[in-house]
């Protein structure tokens, strides 16, 4: 057998299965046998530079499958770059994940390989937005969920993911907490302070994101007529009526363990479709209904894109930032690590 071919039956094995994803992500095996050439290009480049590739949940299978070290949710990867002794981190994920590497471990270089690594999130507010609210709230503690900007962060106490965002809000010193930017996972911290008896005061902002606030509760109560067997998985991100009617609602990596040690055989997943491809990919056993949302931010890393960042290192890669941008930032990632 050539090495090509052992490469493609390798692949193949992997993703051969994978139905989900609304043809996106569906390979046969002529697809896998078309990428073998960039994936050992992509792996000798690895090498040589001395570059770890980390790749969020909702990238493309075949990135996974074939070129990414580690796959996880934002906590997990914001942990594994800030512990790597890799030279160059390859964050395949949207800008404001690939930032966080950067502030975590400023001596390494940083790519972020998407041509579009934006989020809706992240986008929807401004470190001058915060500079002002802070003068009109001078008493709260300013919670950032990790999807923000580094600038926006700088200005921020400490910094939450879908992950310990509860558990954070709950432990922080302070009853007067201004969130920020998501209103929907803010409307999810309220609805958690009630049931839990905590007294805390919660302002918020206004942004969502754009692939998560589309689902509605109307769908859930749809999925329990149609396919009452099936587990329902709800991220953080979704409205509080989505999360509520939920069997579960957790981080991406949460999600994934939730499948792993539940008996049900299928599985409806409110998140980006992603997700549920790698799952399809990992166990092959289990079902996933409904159909694909797709984060074209997160969907913009491709196999060409990650090669050429790897290759030319070039500036539209690059992460950069400024020292005190880092400092200032660097605290309020260090306060999640200390309160998670
Ligand atoms: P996780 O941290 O749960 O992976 O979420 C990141 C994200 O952007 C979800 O839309
Ligand atoms: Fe941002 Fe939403 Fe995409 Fe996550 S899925 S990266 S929150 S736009």
């Amino acid at each position: 057998m050539t090495k090509t071919a052992k490469l493609t039956e390798e692949l193949f094995q992997k993703l051969g299965h994978i139905t989900y994803g609304t043809g996106t992500c569906v390979y046969n095996r002529d697809y896998c046998a078309s990428i073998c050439d960039i994936v050992e290009d992509i792996r000798s480049l690895k090498k040589e530079k001395n570059a770890l590739i980390l790749a969020h949940s909702y990238i493309t299978p075949d990135i996974i499958a074939s070129v990414a070290d580690f796959t996880g949710d934002s906590f997990e990867l914001s942990r594994l770059a800030k512990e790597t002794e890799a030279d160059v981190i390859v964050f395949v994920a949207v800008r404001f994940m690939a930032e966080t590497a950067k502030i975590l471990n400023p001596t390494k270089t940083v790519l972020i390989p998407g041509t579009n690594p934006a989020c809706s999130l992240a986008d929807s507010i401004t470190a001058q937005d915060v500079c002002d609210l802070k003068k009109q709230y001078p008493d709260y503690s300013f919670v950032c969920y990790i999807n923000t900007t580094a600038a926006v962060k700088a200005h921020c106490d400490v910094c939450v993911t879908s992950s310990n965002v509860y558990s954070i809000v709950k432990n922080i010193p302070n009853d007067k907490i201004y969130f920020l930017p998501d209103r929907l996972m803010a409307e999810n911290i309220l609805t958690y302070l009630e049931k839990n008896k905590i007294n805390k005061t919660l302002r918020f902002s206004s942004g969502t994101c754009y692939v998560h606030e589309k689902y509605d509760p109307a769908l859930i109560d749809e999925v329990r007529i149609n396919q009452p067997e099936a587990d329902i998985l709800a991220h953080p991100e979704c409205n509080a009526g989505v999360v509520n009617e939920a069997d579960f609602c957790g981080s991406t990596s949460q999600m994934i363990n939730y499948v792993k040690e539940s008996d049900a055989k299928f599985f409806y997943l409110l998140t980006e479709c992603g997700l549920a491809s790698k799952l399809q990919m990992e166990l092959p056993n289990k079902k996933f209904i409904g159909s694909c949302s797709m984060c074209k931010y997160m969907k913009s890393n491709t196999l060409e894109s990650i090669r050429d960042a790897l290759k030319t290192q070039s500036d539209t890669y690059q992460i950069h930032l400024d020292s005190k941008t880092i400092t200032d930032a660097k605290r309020c990632l260090d306060a999640m690590f200390r309160y998670a």
